[in-house]
């Protein structure tokens, strides 16, 4: 009988460990849910800046020289996806040929 005592403050002791743990990567989830949405935001102001500058090469040149091309084959490189198809998403199959199109079109015209 002792023995089954034991057993089970063994089993309590794991479950309170379990749930520990488990309180632990609840912190951990929200954590990260907050910061993906800060990134996600940042990358939007990438991109509306890029948008509104793109349409002037001229201007892109003399107030931040390739910045938003630069910033956005950086988030590519990161794994996301800068196409409009599926911005701000995680690139989960490799090159997209969207994306590679847009970087390729748009490094070609800002010089
Ligand atoms: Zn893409």
């Amino acid at each position: 009988m002792k023995q089954l005592t034991n057993l089970i403050i063994e089993f309590e002791e794991k479950i309170k460990m379990l749930m520990d743990e488990l309180q632990f990567l609840k912190m951990r989830a929200y954590v990260l849910e907050d910061e993906n949405e800060k990134l996600r935001l940042e990358i939007m102001d990438v991109y509306q800046y890029y948008l509104k500058e793109a349409g002037d090469p001229k201007s892109l040149r003399e107030q931040a020289p390739g910045q938003g091309l630069e910033n956005l084959g950086r988030l590519y490189n990161e794994g996301f996806h800068i196409c409009n198809l599926h911005f701000g998403q995680m690139r989960s199959d490799g090159d997209c040929l969207f994306c590679m199109g847009f970087l390729d079109k748009n490094s070609r015209t800002g010089k």
